[in-house]
């Protein structure tokens, strides 16, 4: 059986129960030991067998969770934050399938979760956004065209950009270019929930000067948006002139 397990966002006690108990009877891990922290390798048994998928293709992580299954034991395959995000589950779950190989997944919280725990925000404010954005500046690794970050920034909604801390100064001017005002608040989280966890606040104008400032190149996200700000309307649910399935309205 083999398990692709979310390792959470970095801090060791993050990941789930389920999560741990998985790792607790692997007899063999596969992690991604270039954002894993390795702390949560000791959730491991002792004769645990331990690959670090970060010099490893996928070929060669195929042939280690093969042999494991020819032996009847069990995989975990560690992936950073959740793996639904930028995970290259995918192409893993399609070559299992192919080999009859059965697997499950057992999500994690995601990086960007993380981020909003330190940064005390909530992405979703009445009267600001209601809506999250997923993405990345194209890179060595191309986005479709519709999905530019200059397409996006026209909704003005809380973006949030994974892999992408290298490529600020070309981010500010598409995320400036797609209608973001300049004035418009953002974090850059660094390595969000691990003990080196350093968080930057700066405007949409500042955001490559602040980056290049502070030296962060990677392990980061950008979160854009006036969610960040200090103007929001206050919430329908838990108002008192508004009846739900649960209240009734008092006033
Ligand atoms: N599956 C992961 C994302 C993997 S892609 C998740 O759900 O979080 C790798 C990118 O995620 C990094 O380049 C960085 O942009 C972001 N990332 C992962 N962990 C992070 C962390 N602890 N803090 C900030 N960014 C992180």
């Amino acid at each position: 059986m083999v398990y692709f397990v979310g390792a959470g966002s970095g801090a060791v006690d993050l990941i789930t129960v389920r999560g741990a108990r998985l790792l607790g009877k692997a007899d063999v891990v596969i992690y991604a030991g270039s954002l894993v922290n390795p702390d949560l390798l000791t959730y491991t048994k002792e004769d645990c067998v331990i690959h670090n998928s970060a010099k490893m293709t996928l070929e060669e992580v195929i042939e280690v969770i093969k042999e494991a299954e020819a032996l009847g034991k069990t995989t975990v395959r560690l992936h950073t934050g959740d793996p639904s995000i930028y995970g290259a589950v995918r192409e893993q779950f399609d070559e299992l399938a192919k080999l009859g190989i059965e697997y499950e997944v057992c999500p994690g919280v995601s990086s960007f979760c993380g981020a909003a725990a330190s940064l005390k925000a909530e992405y979703t404010l009445p009267d600001v956004s209601q809506t999250v954005i997923i993405s990345r500046a194209a890179g060595r690794t191309p986005v479709p065209e519709r999905e530019s970050i200059q397409a996006l920034a026209a909704h003005q909604a809380t973006m949030i950009l994974f892999l992408s801390a290298s490529l600020s100064e070309k981010l500010q001017a598409d995320l400036l270019a797609g209608g973001y005002p300049g004035k418009t608040p953002v974090a850059v989280v660094y390595k969000a929930t691990w003990p080196e966890e350093r968080v930057f606040h700066c405007r949409v104008e500042t955001l490559h000067k602040t980056m290049t400032e502070k030296g962060i190149n990677k392990t980061a996200l950008i979160i854009v948006g006036n969610c960040l700000g200090d103007e929001y309307g206050r919430s329908l649910l838990y108002h008192p002139g508004f009846s739900t399935e649960y209240r009734e309205a008092t006033e």
